[in-house]
């Protein structure tokens, strides 16, 4: 399993990720605005657009982090759980929860790979930014076919390879020249940016990704490139 720079066993992987995340909580909302240019922001909501949440749909928003996807979801009337390894991550979350007004949000701390539902639970299951951070991918994509309802749908929103010419060098040299020098200046942290990195460059290309969807037991599914690639929606149905 790719570590940064380094090659770690699958079983240390979740532990050194788990450091990664509650080095760079606090300041993980400030340097999501500062390495995308508030991009984010649109992938995010281009993202819960294709989710397409109804009032008093049950969506499990897995690695949910701080709450960007739950907060659009919830604010569109879905019942929304947030699960996440990282109770630091989560922490953040509750507070910006309550510093919006945000009431109804259920917070659990889980391992994607495994978690504590019964079948069946949920109309929807989102994961934005985390999948490349779970260690065993194929077993977390299991449990989210387990968790959702027969006609649940599975969306996913992760970095991917951009295929635009002359993007794709200027991107491979912003994210390995810059990015942990700018985690380096806003957050103290530049190891852990050089992570986040080096998962993005690893994580598998699209078709390979997609094919691991429909290995868990996902029909129709579908990849929505944005920016040529640079990041990619990824959805399946469980039928
Ligand atoms: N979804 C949020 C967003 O889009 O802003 C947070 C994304 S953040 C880059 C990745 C999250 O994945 C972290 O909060 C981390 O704790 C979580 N994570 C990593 N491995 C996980 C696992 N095995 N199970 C659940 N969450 C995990």
């Amino acid at each position: 399993v790719s570590f940064g720079y380094e090659d770690v066993p699958p079983e240390e992987k979740t532990a050194r990720v788990g450091a990664v995340f509650s080095r760079v909580a606090a300041k993980y909302d400030v340097m999501n605005d500062a390495m995308s240019g508030g991009m984010h922001r649109l992938w995010k909501d281009r993202f819960v657009r294709r989710v397409k949440p109804q009032p008093g749909e049950a969506i499990l928003d897995m690695a949910g982090g701080t709450g960007d996807i739950a907060f659009r979801l919830a604010e569109r009337g879905a019942e929304v759980t947030v699960a996440d390894i990282n109770r630091d991550m989560l922490d953040v979350g509750i507070e910006r929860a309550i510093d919006r007004g945000l009431t109804g949000l259920a917070w659990s701390c889980q391992n994607a790979e495994e978690l504590g539902y019964p079948r069946g639970m949920f109309d929807a299951y989102t994961i934005a930014f985390g999948i490349r951070n779970v260690t065993r991918i194929d077993k977390a994509l299991a449990e989210a076919h387990r968790v959702l309802k027969y006609g649940g749908r599975f969306f996913c929103l992760e970095f991917s390879t951009t295929e635009w010419p002359g993007f794709k060098e200027a991107y491979d040299l912003y994210s390995h020249k810059l990015v942990p020098q700018i985690g380096k200046a806003i957050a103290g942290d530049e190891d852990s940016y050089r992570y986040l990195v080096e998962s993005i460059r690893r994580f598998p290309p699209m078709p390979e990704f997609e094919a691991m969807i429909r290995a868990a037991g996902f029909a129709n599914t579908r990849v929505e490139p944005i920016m040529g690639g640079l990041v990619a929606i990824h959805s399946g149905w469980k039928v």
